[in-house]
């Protein structure tokens, strides 16, 4: 990587059709945001920090933008994108909110809750891949804000990873990922959440969530007054022929190059330990991801803390660098303790199932 200047950035950004260019990191001064958002609104491709994960951002109502933003990623085109939006009145130029949809938005946002809404003419196909409804979201990060508000656009996001690694938490995982296929990289250091926001789809008085985050099934139910669904394939595979209900669901995702398998086990000490001594007795690097009170005992089995027996927010916030720091030690195998699927836990579970394609051990 070379260090260049922002108005050579600015100019890499014109050539984005080569096949490589220099990527910068910067700190989200007033001036690398302005320089973004400019990026932003010329249809270049630029990468912010988020309150969930760093997200690839790209001006959501030019096609060409957005077509960028599947080439960087190696995203199949079906995976619709998210758009993101700094201020109420850009909601009403891209969507038409129902009476609910409105009311989950003004309950929370900004914040990790992405609605799906019917969608207005302006938005390009390439955002909702042909579907009818867009998704959308206000994000709840002073950068991510700052730079939606200066560039003025809706702004197409997915997760600013490599399609189908671990979502980026780190400007450093960004950079592992799409060095040479984008301009700029704003670091604002790790984020808070760690997993993707909530996806919800709301239909008349129906609420369904379709991929779990931090605004849970519970906190949802509070505002609505009813009870809210959960697709059932958040916690499974899709079936030979299953339609994914929403379409990022169908693909392999979260996958370090690592196998990784659960251990559902109330107590997954000893079966953790028999897996990690039987993986090493076959002459596989093996690793163990557990709760931070079983460290101790796991301390000869390669071990990778996920957080406190009841802190699913915790987990949250790790998981996505744990799995990007067992493909860097070489590990060839991976065992996990799991934890209920509730509240913030279907969330981790969500994430850890597809990145373990739910395999459990025997
Ligand atoms: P990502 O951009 O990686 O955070 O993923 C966005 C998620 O939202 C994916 O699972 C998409 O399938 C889903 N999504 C985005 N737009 C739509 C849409 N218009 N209809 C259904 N699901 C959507
Ligand atoms: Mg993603």
């Amino acid at each position: 990587m070379r260090c260049i200047s922002p108005a050579e950035s600015a100019n890499d950004n014109e050539r984005m059709t080569a096949m490589t260019m220099d990527t910068r990191i910067a700190l989200p001064t007033d001036t690398e945001i302005e320089l973004a958002a400019d990026l932003l609104k010329r249809g270049g491709l630029v990468a912010f920090p988020t309150e969930t994960v760093y997200g690839l951002g790209g001006n959501g109502l030019l096609g060409d933008a957005v077509e960028k933003i599947f080439q960087a990623k190696g995203r199949p085109m079906d995976n619709p994108l998210i758009l993101h939006v700094g201020d109420w009145p850009l909601t009403e130029t891209v969507c038409t909110p129902s009476p609910l949809a409105q009311k989950l938005m003004d309950a929370f946002w900004p914040g990790p809750l992405t609605v799906l809404c019917p969608k207005t003419g302006i938005v390009p196909w390439q955002v909702t891949a042909g579907l009818p409804k867009v998704a959308l979201r206000m994000p709840n990060h002073p950068v991510a804000l700052r730079l939606l508000r200066r560039a003025g656009v809706p702004v197409a996001a997915p997760s600013a990873n490599a399609s189908g690694r671990p979502s980026p938490t780190l400007a450093v995982h960004v950079l592992t990922d799409l060095a040479g296929k984008i301009p700029l990289i704003l670091d604002g250091g790790p984020c808070q959440i760690g997993v993707e926001s909530t996806v919800v789809d709301v239909e008349q008085d129906q609420v369904t969530i379709l991929r779990p985050g931090l605004v849970t099934r519970e906190m949802l139910e509070q505002v609505t007054g009813r009870p809210v669904e959960v697709a059932e394939s958040t916690l499974r595979p899709l079936q030979p022929g299953e339609t994914a209900l929403s379409p990022g669901m169908k693909h392999r995702h979260y996958a370090p190059v690592a196998k990784v398998f659960l251990v559902p086990d109330e107590d997954p000490i000893p079966r953790l330990r028999r897996c990690y001594r039987e993986a090493t007795a076959a002459g596989q690097r093996a690793a163990v991801m557990c709760f931070t009170e079983d460290l101790p005992a796991l301390a000869d089995c390669n071990p990778y803390d996920l957080g406190g027996r009841h802190h699913a927010e915790t987990m949250a916030q790790r998981l996505f660098a744990i799995l990007r720091q067992v493909d860097e030690a070489g590990v060839d195998v991976v065992f996990s303790a799991v934890v209920p699927p509730e509240g913030a836990g279907l969330a981790v579970m969500n994430r850890l199932g597809r990145a373990a394609e739910f395999k459990q051990v025997k």
